[in-house]
């Protein structure tokens, strides 16, 4: 495995590379659900490139940028372990130099759900995935569907832009208990980490009415809403039942609907999500 710390290195690397190629990015602190993501790579391409970038850009001012968990050492053992062939791991003044100004915009989808919460996060996310992709140049992109907006907002950044490569999300993986994997889990207090699985219980509890024949979206995010409520340490950021598309709001579902949700424990946003279909 090598890795290029400069985007000259990188370029250099690629041109070296098995077509195709498979890309994973990622801001590091690695847990089984990024490392499932690079397997799938490795089973679907020729190589495999990683990215670990804590990008600036996709934070807010108040958010945890300086604080995010770093282990360079672990997360490259893992990397090899897996069958990674390039690790890419840029400086912020390599990928952010001085008098940076162009900036990736995908409109309406970004307004929504985390869109609304953290205004300019995904103009960060699709302009550095942008940046990547064009450095990398991946046959395939693995996205993970626990962060399921921003795998719809890529594809409709590569779909809208005519980008010359495939996206491809992978399943969520999860903690025993059922709790999303998350590099943020590191900031909570145990009282926190295991209050944490109502997330996973309330959209449970929803897949069960939902092949009970429950339509109505608006008892379904009562349900969800009142089962994490019983945990004092959780506080509710938004509970959303949209179209898998669009990510409007429904009222009845029809054929399909996301079920996702944001939960606060302290400073900690813990996302989790479901396809209702
Ligand atoms: P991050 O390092 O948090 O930016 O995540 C990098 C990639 O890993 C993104 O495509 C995430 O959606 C994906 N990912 C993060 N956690 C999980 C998980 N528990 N299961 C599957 N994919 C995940």
């Amino acid at each position: 495995m090598q890795v290029a710390e400069s985007i000259a290195q990188m370029k250099r690397l690629r041109s070296e590379l098995a077509e195709p190629l498979g890309f994973v990015p990622t801001m590091g602190y690695l847990h089984e659900g990024h490392i499932a993501l690079v397997r799938r790579a490795h089973e679907e391409n020729a190589s495999v490139a990683a990215s670990i970038f804590v990008n600036p850009t996709q934070f807010g001012p108040a958010e945890d940028f300086e604080d995010y968990p770093r282990d360079t050492k672990s997360d490259l053992a893992m990397l090899e372990e897996a069958g990674t062939d390039v690790v890419f791991m840029p400086t912020v003044a390599d990928m952010y130099p001085q008098g940076f100004s162009s900036w990736v915009e995908v409109g309406k989808l970004t307004e929504r759900l985390e869109g609304a919460s953290r205004p300019t996060h995904f103009r960060g996310v699709t302009t550095v995935c942008t940046k990547l992709f064009n450095i990398v140049k991946p046959t395939r992109a693995y996205f993970g569907q626990k962060d399921a907006q921003q795998a719809l907002v890529i594809k409709k950044m590569v779909a809208d832009l005519n980008m010359n490569l495939e996206i491809v999300v992978c399943p969520t993986v999860r903690e025993p208990d059922g709790l999303a994997m998350s590099s943020r889990h590191v900031y909570l207090r145990p009282e926190q980490r295991q209050a944490a699985v109502s997330l996973y219980e309330a959209i449970k509890f929803a897949e069960e009415l939902w092949s009970q024949g429950e339509r109505n979206a608006e008892h379904l995010r009562q349900v969800v809403t009142d089962h994490i409520r019983q945990q004092p340490l959780a506080e509710i950021e938004y509970v959303s039942i949209a179209d898998i598309r669009t990510l409007e709001e429904l009222e009845t579902i029809t054929d399909s609907a996301l079920l996702s949700l944001v939960v606060r424990f302290g400073k900690t946003r813990l996302l989790d999500n479901t396809i209702l279909q």
